[in-house]
């Protein structure tokens, strides 16, 4: 078989959003698991829908996802005199025609069918004219001579063998009246000049592949294979969309979501492996992808299982890169100052590895590292303690940590102290380490105060401890 090629053509209308970023990570899979290629290229062929910047953030986001593509980018409003050379071969050989009829006509065409209920399509007027080269002045658009009867078979490398009644299909237009090439023409001209091996896209597409055939079919040329991929759908199973949640890639990248963990979630959504494993690396996905195993139902986009696989992928990062990645968020939230020890922001970060779902949660979650928290004094008492019993603990706990020797000021060292503090006054383990906590980090929920201690230092702990006490008179 002749060397794999797949390509990712997105049409620059807007940001890379979660669809596109699936459709080009199965491309990639695929074309790096048989040693293929992998290309991109730039619809932009309908002029009116294009967005700028759109092909930047496009090519950034495939970056960041590390989804690298092979060769410069084709961009199809480079390649207008090829789209232009076939649509001529297409009118010479009879398989297309040139139409004149107005916008005014076609509006009138489609109001007609509409009250009367019909499928709306072109109704053939201009399709017995032979007339190659546009009448100067007149405004003119090619279409293709679709056959009015019959059956077009096409096969799909994950639906199988679908059959389109040609009856229902449109006499698509090829050449818009601006000279620029339908999205029909130009991907199947592309598609096979750039010797593309296996077309995967969205289901969205299922409609043109027949229209594709038979322009394959009217060109002699050999089609690709083709995979539709399955809807994604929201857990309400309504289509996905702008309006029912965040679709641009940009916005998990912002809510610091991993490259990784977000590639291994897009890539369970409509693929599976047919085993119990959840948590892929890119080179395992390379190795164990298959159409086969696409489904061929909508594919239900679920954040909860997203937070729990870049929670699994958080947990997993060397805490130095972790660090990294954390410092820009801690940054743009006002927690760090200039002088504040990159060591410190690294033990502060260790502690929250283990609970972290996104880097975003960082911030709210270790301000008091960084900041004295405001109190609550009501929340310091454990259960039905009293304030002045929680007072006592408090100021007890005073004196231990500033009696303490620098050496001990360790998870272990406290912890021995305090537990032994706590025997000899008999008190239980709430009524103690529940006020010490609150006092350190003014939180209902942190890290255990051994860990805290440590990374606050003697000086800022006694100094909260003692605020703490103060608060409870
Ligand atoms: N330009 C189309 C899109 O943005 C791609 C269709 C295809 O892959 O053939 O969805």
């Amino acid at each position: 078989m002749a060397n794999v090629r797949t390509r990712f053509s997105p049409s620059p209308t807007g940001k890379l959003h979660i669809g596109g970023l699936r459709t080009a990570l199965y491309n990639f899979l695929y074309a790096r698991q048989q040693q293929g290629e992998f290309l991109l290229r730039i619809e932009d062929t309908d002029q009116a829908r294009l967005v700028p910047g759109a092909v930047e953030n496009i090519i950034q986001n495939l970056r960041w996802a590390g989804l690298a593509f092979d060769h410069e980018p084709v961009t199809q409003s480079e390649r207008l005199p090829l789209y232009r050379r076939y649509a001529e071969q297409l009118l010479a050989s009879g398989h297309a025609y040139r139409c004149t009829c107005t916008a005014e006509r076609l509006e009138s065409l489609r109001r007609d069918q509409e009250a009367k209920k019909l499928p709306m399509r072109y109704d053939g007027r201009c399709r017995g004219r032979t007339d190659t080269a546009p009448a100067s002045g007149e405004p003119s658009v090619i279409r293709f001579s679709m056959p009015q009867v019959g059956t077009i078979a096409c096969d799909d490398l994950i639906r199988g063998r679908i059959l389109f009644n040609a009856a229902t299909l449109d006499d698509q237009i090829l050449m818009k009246t601006d000279g620029f090439p339908t999205y029909h023409l130009a991907s199947v001209v592309d598609d096979h000049e750039m010797k593309i091996t296996h077309v995967v896209r969205g289901e969205e597409w299922l409609p043109s592949m027949p229209k594709h055939i038979l322009l394959y079919q009217a060109l002699d040329w050999t089609p690709p294979a083709f995979a539709h991929l399955p809807l994604l759908l929201n857990p309400d199973r309504s289509k996905l969309s702008k309006r029912t949640g965040d679709v641009a890639v940009d916005e998990y990248r912002e809510a610091g979501y991993l490259p990784d963990a977000l590639l291994n979630f897009v890539a369970l959504l409509g693929w599976n492996p047919g085993t119990e494993q959840e948590v892929f690396s890119l080179q395992e996905l390379i190795e164990k992808f298959s159409f086969g195993r696409v489904n061929k139902s909508g594919a239900v986009f679920n954040r909860e299982k997203l937070d729990w696989i870049n929670g699994m992928y958080l947990r997993h990062l060397p805490t130095d890169q972790l660090v990294a990645l954390a410092y820009p968020v801690l940054q743009t939230a006002g927690l760090l100052k200039p002088s504040t020890p990159r060591d410190f922001v690294q033990r502060v970060i260790a502690l929250e590895q283990s609970r972290l779902k996104r880097l975003d949660e960082l911030p709210p979650l270790v301000q008091y590292f960084f900041d004295d928290p405001v109190l609550d004094p009501a929340m310091l008492p454990w259960r039905s303690q009293t304030a002045a019993d929680c007072k006592t603990v408090l100021m007890a706990l005073t004196g231990l940590l500033e009696g303490l020797p620098d050496d001990r000021l360790t998870a272990d060292g406290l912890q021995t102290a305090v537990k032994s503090m706590m025997e000899e006054r008999k008190w239980g383990n709430g009524e103690t380490l529940w006020p010490l906590r609150v006092a350190l980090s003014g939180r209902r929920a942190s890290p255990g105060p051994f860990e805290i201690l440590p990374v606050l230092g003697k000086t800022t702990s006694v100094a909260r401890l003692k605020r703490a006490a103060n608060a409870l008179s």
